[in-house]
């Protein structure tokens, strides 16, 4: 058997698996490859995690449509690993598999009152707002004054942001109706943004942070004295651009005080590492300790105070959720991998073999690395003849299985597209409309 004509698996149909598939095709044309995704739509967080209101980051979703559209590649939604298909199988069906499953599952607090009603992981409270079937009745509680969000990234800031704006400025958004609903009936006029950490060590980015300064009912509160006046010695050119900018911006917001009377304000607040969460059944605040930074850690001395909290919301990061015999670096909460490599025959890249850090391009050079590593692995042996797509559709069809393919996700596409009315799609959110509209 030529290198050309193998049998190609992939687990997760977000970038990363795209951005393989893309790269396979190039370096080995003539391969067959298969791409799994345990949802009905493909594109992973493109679709259920970047924010509604960034639709320009959405539009990467067209480059990957065209890599899905190849004779040579077949799409296979609403097939979950470890639950339709095993492991085993599917290393016995193929000749390479790639696993790119993401990161999906939040991180835990592990502080007291962490299971209190009205305290979410940002993964869970996305993909409900982001209309993704098994995060669509998570119905969360936003019918209180506060909301504490603790983390420093973007996925913090796109949620304050969300939170805060008017039904119009989320007109152009893809924000599902049921979010918006209750979106619209909350009335929230605290949102803390929370960081154990100072300024200088948030991972947000410049361009998300200036987003707040846009919006009409938001006040943007920063206290002066939480900023640092200067860049301290020792810090990476990089580290020092990105600190420039985010302090620019930040003390533009600390010199804003007119804003005040706005109805919606979103606090900023560093160096106050979260102890517990308070409150009888639901949360009702959030007990915080200052801290200090010590070569990028955050020191806590024992001086606590509290801020309301009607919910509380972590986005302080991910873990991958892995499928029966998979092997998995549990500390981590990744695909236990060398560089890519799981085992024999098995690859991994994007969030599940680096953790969740990293844009959506960003996995692009992943994908072209573990493509050059099989490319590697394969010179000079040949590989064993596996029967490909034609077992699994075999064993699909014994399980009753209802695999989603590329012209099903595009007749999804076309229903919500049509049903968004003004909006760029109205998404469709149960998972038996979903499949209803693939075969419709
Ligand atoms: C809330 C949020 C907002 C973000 N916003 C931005 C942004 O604005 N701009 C930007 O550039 N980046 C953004 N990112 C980062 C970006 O989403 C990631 O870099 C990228 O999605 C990682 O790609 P991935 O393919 O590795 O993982 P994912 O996108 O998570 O894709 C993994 C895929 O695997 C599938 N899968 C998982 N388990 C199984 C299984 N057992 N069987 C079959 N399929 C499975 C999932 O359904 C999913 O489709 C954001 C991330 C988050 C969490």
């Amino acid at each position: 058997m030529s290198q050309s004509n193998l049998h190609i698996g992939i687990v997760g149909a977000g970038p990363s698996g795209c951005y393989v598939a893309d790269a396979i095709g190039r370096k080995l044309p003539g391969a067959f490859i298969d791409i799994f995704d345990r949802l009905p739509t493909p594109f992973g967080l493109v679709r259920g995690g970047v924010a509604p209101d960034h639709q320009g980051t959405k539009n990467i979703a067209r480059q990957f449509e065209r890599t899905l559209g190849k004779d040579s590649v077949r799409f296979l939604g609403n097939i979950a690993i470890g639950r339709d298909i095993s492991y085993e199988e599917l290393k016995a069906a193929y000749d390479v598999l790639i696993i790119t499953i993401g990161a999906l599952e939040d991180r835990r607090l592990g502080i007291p009152g962490e299971n209190l009603d009205a305290v979410y992981g940002s993964g869970q409270f996305v993909a409900w707002y982001n209309g993704i079937p098994d995060g669509r009745d998570l119905d969360p509680k936003l019918d209180g004054k506060s909301v504490a969000i603790i983390g420093n990234g973007n996925v913090a800031l796109d949620i304050a942001r969300l939170l805060g704006k008017t039904a119009d400025e989320l007109a152009s958004s893809d924000l599902c109706a049921h979010a918006r609903a209750v979106f619209e009936a909350a009335c929230i006029e605290d949102i803390w943004l929370v960081g154990r950490r100072g300024p200088l060590e948030a991972s947000f980015t410049t361009a998300e942070l200036a987003e707040f300064g846009e919006l009409s009912r938001v006040a943007t509160l920063v206290d002066p004295v939480q900023l640092p006046q200067a860049l301290p010695d020792g810090l990476s050119e990089e580290q020092k651009k990105l600190g420039e900018k985010n302090l620019e911006v930040l003390h533009g917001y600390a010199a804003r005080g007119e804003q005040r009377e706005r109805p919606v304000r979103i606090h900023f607040l560093f160096h106050a590492a979260p102890v517990a969460i308070r409150g009888e059944t639901r949360a009702q605040e959030l007990v915080l300790d200052h801290t200090r930074v010590e070569p990028g850690v955050a020191i806590t001395g024992g001086k606590t105070f509290t801020i309301p909290a009607d919910t509380v919301i972590s986005a302080i990061g991910y873990r991958s959720t892995p499928f029966p015999g998979l092997p998995f670096d549990t500390a981590r909460g990744i695909v236990a991998n060398t560089q890519g490599r799981v085992e024999p025959g098995v690859y991994a890249a994007g969030w599940c073999k680096r953790g969740p850090q990293g844009v959506v391009p960003a996995n692009r050079a992943d994908a072209l690395a573990v493509a050059d590593l099989i490319l590697a692995d394969l010179a000079g042996h040949e590989p064993g003849r596996k029967p490909g797509g034609a077992l699994i559709d075999t064993l699909l069809a014994e399980r009753d299985a209802r695999p989603v393919d590329f012209a099903g996700w595009q007749k999804i596409n076309a229903a919500e597209v049509a049903a968004g009315q003004g909006r760029p799609r109205e998404k469709l959110t149960r998972l038996e409309d979903l499949l209803a509209a693939a075969t419709g």
